[in-house]
């Protein structure tokens, strides 16, 4: 091996890569590779790792072998170094290329050209691949993710195991492992496994000092998702969610909330999902809607908002991705909601899985549960996480730090608790327990005579919340446990029965915010439901119901029409102001906003200026259809001319319920044209002359005085066919 101590890299660094000077210790890494000694880099994502194995790769003999989890991150890599050096000298290999791309690698390779070869762990096992770089000759292995080994990591790739036994077969050669993941279990897990506990090791702190971190119960989330998006308008942010559902769900409500919002998830088609991507990249929008799919790699350094609407699985996943967060040193606000019922969620994904990965996974979830409910400065907390010890009293950067909480000294509370569990023998699950500290008789309580215990009702003068809460920090103090694969039972710990042994103070934060949050469904009113919600304007309305009646007259079309009334008044709770904002009321269309609008906001817009009306517009947040749902699937049908019974058995309603999809989907503007069912119903006389009541005689809409007025001789289902035929001709 060459010399490599007294050359100054300085000058390297700026030829090859064009920067001034090395970033933190990135030099005395470069150092300790090149001088061939195993070498461990933990540095937070964005401190620059890549360049510590790039820059020594370069300057070395040989071929460095670079192995690396993902494709995309590989290709990128490999362009990135290709754009400031010559063709050739980085290549990857992996399961995408063809066999004349293959021959190419291998031949530059073998010229000696190619300093660094990235491999993905999965072609690093191939019998064929391990016979090509048996012959090479390799200047030393990069194994850059390195967490990847560990399955206490968090993107544990069982490949990332066989590495080792591999290297040993395509020769020996010193080994940089680089990762952002610093738990000292993970870091003790990579150097065992990869057999090179003699590294030197390098740390660099894993502060993010410009990231503010928060964290808020889950209550009105989307609204104050909406709000914070408002408030930090033109700034680009990320929200992160668990479900590819959830995903699309708040994508929308943003957009209809006037956000530039896009969706990006694993279920989209690939090329949607790198347009969204590239589309948030050039600031073409300013929020994308994600789940953790999105982000490894993505190096956008001005991403100034984070949000998580559901916990991450593990507070390393935290960090990671509230990691994506002011990456150029700016501001980088971290908002997270938090509630137990997401807790409950991931919990239940766990069933059936391995009972080791069981116990991981509820390990770590249980250590990001208590970060959430911690009143200790999130700082602090998350640097000890990854064992390094954070020594300001306060941040002045994260919620607990600007807002402390009240605290109050807890151990009598966590004994009681401990006492119940150990009386009923450690065989029920929390909501019992709380049941027998509150006093509450329920047949379960009954059944097992627990109303006969000395303990029954010791707390009642608690709520139940309270000692929810008490539980949850008996679990996270690790006095008690949850037995996942077992219904959830309460069991005390060794921890637990020292405790009650020899008890010692515990604070327990006073607070009860993080209570169980709503569920944020953003279902649709539909437009027959519930009449006047009673804040509507009388005077806009009146005003309105008049433009609609000369509308009509001047169209020759009966006023329903137009509008109904449910539209109207939902206008005089909007005001809407323009097209776009009319599209939200109750029952209007695209079609209809488009149709008769105009004069409507026109008026409402000329009403809210004279009476000097602040709209709640910005506040209020719309609701979406659901798009996804029944009446999706019935225009379809209908376009395909399916037979209403088939309709109906497809998705399990009676005609009635049929009926009444179809009417809401007409009167929201939506044109269907249901001619073939009428025609096999009724005969055309009859059609005709519901028609024309309708047309020209019918004041309102209303389904009763149609009835009267066309008398018995007409079931009330034709009627009501017709009328939706009706609607969809004349008024879309
Ligand atoms: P990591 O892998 O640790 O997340 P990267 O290797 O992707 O980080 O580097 C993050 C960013 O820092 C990249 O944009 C890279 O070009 C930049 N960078 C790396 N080293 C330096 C340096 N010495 N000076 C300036 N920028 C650097
Ligand atoms: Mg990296």
């Amino acid at each position: 091996m060459k010399n490599y101590a007294d050359i100054s890299l300085n000058e390297y660094l700026k030829k090859y890569f064009g920067f001034d000077s090395f970033k933190g210790n990135q030099e005395v890494i470069i150092r300790s590779v090149l001088s061939g000694e195993n070498t461990f880099v933990l540095m937070p994502t964005g401190g620059g790792k890549s360049l510590c194995y790039q820059l020594p790769a370069l300057i070395s003999d040989g071929t460095a072998i670079v192995i690396s989890p993902l494709i995309a991150l590989m290709k990128n890599q490999v362009d990135a170094m290709r754009s400031f050096t010559e063709e050739g000298v980085a290549h990857f290999m992996n399961s995408s290329l063809n066999k004349a791309q293959i021959i190419k690698v291998k031949e530059d390779v073998v010229s000696g050209r190619t300093k660094m070869l990235y491999v993905a762990p999965e072609s690093l096992t191939k019998d064929e691949n391990v016979a090509f770089l048996k012959q090479i000759k390799i200047s030393f292995y990069a194994i850059d993710e390195a967490h990847c080994i560990s399955e206490w990591g968090h993107d544990f790739r069982p490949e990332y195991r066989r590495i080792r036994s591999i290297m040993s077969q395509t020769g020996e050669g010193a080994i940089i492992a680089l990762t952002a993941t610093a738990t000292p279990k993970v870091q003790h897990d990579i150097q065992k496994n990869l057999d090179m506990l003699d590294a030197n090791v390098f740390k660099s702190s894993f502060n993010r000092a410009n990231l503010y971190y928060e964290i808020r119960p889950k209550v009105n989330t989307i609204k104050e998702i909406i709000k914070f998006i408002k408030t930090n308008e033109g700034k680009s942010g990320i929200i992160y969610c668990l479900s590819r559902k959830k995903v699309e769900e708040i994508a929308d409500v943003l957009k209809v909330n006037g956000i530039k919002a896009l969706p990006y998830h694993a279920g989209m088609d690939s090329a949607t999902r790198s347009e969204n991507q590239d589309r948030f990249l050039m600031e073409d929008v300013d929020v994308i809607v994600a789940t953790i799919a999105f982000g490894m790699g993505i190096d956008k350094p001005d991403v100034r908002f984070v949000i998580h609407y559901n916990i991450p699985k593990s507070l390393e996943g935290y960090y990671q991705e509230t990691g994506r967060a002011g990456r150029d040193g700016g501001e980088g606000q971290c908002l997270m909601f938090y509630s137990h019922k997401d807790i409950q969620k991931l919990e239940k994904f766990m069933q059936g899985k391995p009972i080791s990965e069981q116990e991981i996974g509820k390990q770590l979830l249980l250590e990001t549960s208590a970060f959430a409910e911690s009143s200790i400065c999130r700082r602090k907390l998350l640097l000890h996480y990854f064992g390094e010890e954070y020594l300001e009293e306060n941040c002045e950067n994260c919620d607990n730090c600007l807002n402390p909480k009240v605290q109050f000294e807890g151990s009598e509370y966590l004994l009681l608790v401990l006492e119940v569990v150990d009386t009923v023998n450690e065989r029920f699950k929390i909501d019992h327990t709380v049941n027998i500290l509150t006093g509450t008789i329920n047949s379960m309580i009954k059944s097992y005579e627990h109303d006969e215990l000395e303990l029954f009702g010791i707390g009642r003068d608690k709520p139940p919340r309270f000692w929810n809460s008490i539980i949850r920090k008996a679990l996270i103090e690790e006095f008690l446990d949850k037995d996942i694969e077992n219904y959830g039972l309460l069991y005390l710990t060794a921890k637990g029965r020292e405790y009650m042994e020899n008890p010692y103070p515990v604070e327990v934060t006073q607070d009860r915010e993080y209570e169980e949050g709503e569920d944020d469904s953003m279902a649709i009113t539909p437009i027959s439901g519930g009449k006047g919600s009673g804040a509507c304007d009388e005077e806009l309305l009146a005003m309105l119901k008049q433009e609609r009646t000369s509308l009509a007259k001047k169209l020759n079309q009966p006023p329903f029409i137009i509008f109904q009334d449910p539209s109207l008044e939902d206008m005089t709770i909007q005001y809407p102001v323009t097209l776009d904002e009319l599209k939200n009321c109750q029952g209007v269309g695209e079609g209809k906003a488009r149709k008769y609008g105009k004069t409507f906001v026109d008026l409402i817009k000329s009403y809210v200026d004279e009476k000097e009306i602040v709209r709640a517009q910005d506040m209020v947040v719309k609701s979406v259809v659901n798009k996804s749902g029944i009446k999706v699937f019935i225009i379809q049908s209908i376009d395909k001319k399916i037979d209403f019974k088939d309709i109906c058995q497809a998705k399990n309603m009676d005609a009635d319920a049929l009926l009444y999809e179809l009417e809401s989907i007409v009167n929201s503007g939506t044109k269907i044209n249901i001619d073939y069912h009428i025609n096999q119903v009724l005969d055309e006389d009859k059609r005709d002359e519901i028609f024309e009541y309708f047309r020209s005689e019918a004041e309102t809409e209303s389904l009763d005085e149609a009835v009267e007025a066309l008398g018995s001789e007409y079931t009330e289902e034709e009627i009501r066919l017709v009328r939706i035929k009706f609607i969809s001709d004349l008024g879309n």
